[in-house]
């Protein structure tokens, strides 16, 4: 196979996923279809796992970049732990059977009974944003006559270099504390019958490439960590939060996990922590596409649209951020290529999937692959403009097995009545 990234990519001029033609899939299936191939889920977990064994930690999977229980099983069963952002994804990630004792919980905007929720089922730690969340953690917390483990979610003030809407470590970001803050809340923690400070916390960004950013961060949180210890609060987990990037060009080079681990374990050595990492986008992203129909070609001018049937409310990505996602024929064609946008049905002017792209020539009926839409595809899809969501399917080798259905148009209305 002429390899587009692990495990996709063209035998004969047909675009497989593993052993897997994808024309059978939407065939069989129809489109807009999600599609992702185990064998690379495992080959990215395991290439950004395997690149911290040299210290003990725990690879927390952030789940709201792709949130499907079979997906969540099967990193489970590799050995994940779940980073959750809300009460829906510690029940994902608890369905799936990952353990409490491996489920993390950040998010600015925790509510009471999702408070309540994570205590009582006794999640690893809460990775609290305020001062206020950690006064709410703790009389949630005297209530249930329970002590919640708690980490600060530090701002560290750094600049990933990445898009404005996916960086949080700036200070100007609503996540996290600064450092001052957080080494009041550490002792107001310490004091409190019904908080137990265990680790502490960043996540600065998104799409991260350039990995001295990472190296930066974790700099400045480890003086935190050992002004802390001479004040007498000792932390068990040092939580580095996800944010590596992924090529989104299969021309373009994947940053190896190892350059990250190399920013990070030479801190977390000399602090004597346990890493917690909690990686998204990286795992998942490269391991998913979308696969959509073309359903006119449009010509206006000197502009020509190829108008397909997955829209902005399938893959948000592009209309959200401008992101870029590589678009491939499903069956690859010799000859003349085109100077197109890819735009979906919705009625936005801003529903865009590929801006300006050399693609091959096709035809109404034909078939186009969004790749790297593994990550941030199916979770940030809706139901706008009152599209049924698309269906989801896990390939395995030869075989490939439908891991979320297609929704119906009932669906669309079952909770109007
Ligand atoms: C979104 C998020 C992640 C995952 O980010 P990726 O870029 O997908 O790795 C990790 N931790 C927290 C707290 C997040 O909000």
């Amino acid at each position: 196979m002429k390899e587009l990234f692990p495990f996709i990519g063209y035998e004969s001029g047909e675009l497989l996923v593993e052993e897997v033609p994808v024309k059978r899939l939407v065939q069989e299936l129809g489109t807009p279809l999600y599609v992702y191939s185990r064998k690379a889920l495992e080959f990215w977990f395991r290439e950004f796992d395997d690149a911290f064994s040299d210290v003990e930690h725990l690879t927390c999977f952030a789940v709201k970049a792709n949130s499907n229980v079979n997906i969540l099983k099967l990193l489970k069963d590799l050995g994940a732990g779940a980073d959750t952002v809300s009460m829906g994804e510690i029940f994902r990630a608890l369905t799936a059977g990952i353990p409490p004792e491996k489920i993390v919980f950040a998010g600015v905007g925790k509510r009471k009974e999702e408070v309540e929720y994570a205590l009582e089922r006794g999640i690893l730690m809460f990775n609290v944003e305020s001062e206020g969340e950690l006064e709410l953690i703790e009389s949630v917390a005297s209530r249930l006559g329970v002590e919640a483990p708690v980490a600060v979610r530090v701002n560290p003030d750094v600049d990933p270099k990445t898009h404005p809407y996916i960086s949080t470590g700036l200070k100007a970001a609503k996540f996290g504390v600064t450092l001052e803050e957080a080494e009041r809340l550490y002792l107001f923690a310490k004091e409190s019958k019904y908080l137990r400070p265990v680790g502490v916390h960043f996540h600065i960004g998104s799409q991260i490439t350039d990995v001295s950013a990472f190296g930066e961060a974790a700099g400045k949180v480890s003086e935190l960590v050992k002004v802390l210890r001479d004040r007498g609060v000792e932390l068990e987990f040092f939580d580095a939060g996800g944010g590596l990037g992924i090529n989104y060009h299969p021309e373009e080079e994947v940053v190896p996990a190892e350059r990250l681990a190399r920013e990070l374990i030479p801190i977390v050595k000399e602090l004597g922590l346990k890493l917690i990492l909690e990686p998204g986008r990286r795992v998942t992203g490269n391991a998913g596409l979308l696969l959509t129909e073309v359903l006119y070609v449009k010509e206006r001018g000197d502009k020509t649209f190829y108008v397909v049937d997955a829209g902005m409310n399938d893959i948000a990505r592009p209309a959200l951020y401008g992101a870029y996602h590589h678009v491939v024929p499903v069956v690859g064609r010799e000859g003349k290529k085109r100077r197109v946008d890819v735009v979906g049905p919705i009625c936005e002017t801003g529903d865009i999937i590929a801006r300006d792209r050399e693609l091959p020539e096709v035809k109404p009926g034909d078939y186009l692959a969004v790749l790297s839409a593994g990550a941030y595809g199916f979770s940030m899809s809706s139901n706008y403009n009152s599209r049924p969501r698309p269906a989801e399917v896990l390939v395995d080798g030869a075989s490939y097995r439908v891991i979320r259905q297609r929704e119906s148009l009932a669906d669309l209305i079952s909770r109007e009545f």
